[in-house]
């Protein structure tokens, strides 16, 4: 059985429509999947929960929380998309996105770059505006020769563009998923970078906030990291969980569904509910 429960479509940056994206998984021959979209559940209304044939579908979202001055993403599974403890949560991430990039283009007014918002935003679309539109403006615009220039520039630590993310913190994040009857994973372990006890630190603090499951396989990914992932997850009593973090067709290296099986002796995050 193959279980996706970590996808994007056009509802945050992914590039398939919700319904196109579970077509495409049941054709990769995905079981069950999630949509879980960058602070949005605005998937779910567009397929109004129906699946292809084939293919169960599991309610999702992810959400950006900030940890020790960390970016860390939870998935949230099995919500309830009606819920308005989540519903409010997901508003104020939203809210803080735009307040963020509001700020930025103010920032970058003081230094002579004006009118850079509806710029970001045509650049954005459909996605929510982050700092990669930012930097792909300033590039079109003349302002840096391309986007890693851009963020030495303008957008990276330091820079007039470096402002603080309003994200909400890793405990409030995880109330919202298990007041909307859902469990919280932590998203792809291995892209954090970090040492096995800065990991085990940021795991002490998911757990006691009630987080659920970590997601031991993301895409393809070292045997090593799944190995010690998995000694974690069964360390720390979690449940496992497996996902793509699917974004593009266009990204050869990554399809739904397409990564390793679970290892043996883990409680697959499906048996939570
Ligand atoms: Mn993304
Ligand atoms: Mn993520
Ligand atoms: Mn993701």
């Amino acid at each position: 059985m193959i279980v996706d429960l970590h996808t994007h479509s056009t509802a945050s940056d992914g590039a398939l429509a919700p319904a196109a994206l579970l077509e495409l998984a049941r054709d990769e021959g995905v079981d069950v999947i999630a949509i879980t979209d960058h602070d949005t559940l605005d998937a779910y209304a567009a397929i109004a929960a129906t699946a292809p044939s084939g293919l169960q579908l599991v309610t999702g979202v992810e959400l950006s929380t900030t940890w020790c001055g960390r970016g860390i993403h939870i998935v949230g599974l099995n919500v309830d998309p009606a819920n308005p403890e989540l519903g409010a949560g997901i508003l104020q991430q939203q809210r803080a996105r735009r307040d963020r990039a509001r700020i930025i283009a103010d920032r970058l007014a003081r230094i002579g770059i004006t009118d850079v918002l509806p710029a970001v935003e045509a650049i954005a679309g459909d996605s929510p505006v982050g700092r990669p539109h930012f930097a792909a403006h300033l590039v079109a615009a003349g302002h840096a020769k391309d986007r890693r220039h851009a963020f030495q520039k303008f957008l990276g630590p330091g820079k007039t563009g470096d402002v603080r993310d309003g994200w909400a913190a890793l405990d409030e994040v995880i109330r919202w998923i298990v007041a909307a009857g859902g469990h919280a994973v932590l998203a792809h372990p291995g892209k954090y970078r970090m040492t096995t006890a800065k990991l085990r630190a940021l795991l002490d603090d998911f757990v006691a906030a009630g987080g659920g499951a970590i997601e031991v396989v993301c895409g393809p990914q070292d045997p090593s990291l799944t190995a010690r992932l998995a000694g974690i997850a069964a360390d720390f009593g979690l449940a496992a969980s497996t996902g793509s973090d699917f974004h593009d067709p266009a990204n050869a290296w990554s399809r739904p569904g397409r990564f390793s099986p679970l290892p043996g002796g883990l409680k697959p995050v499906l048996d939570l509910w």
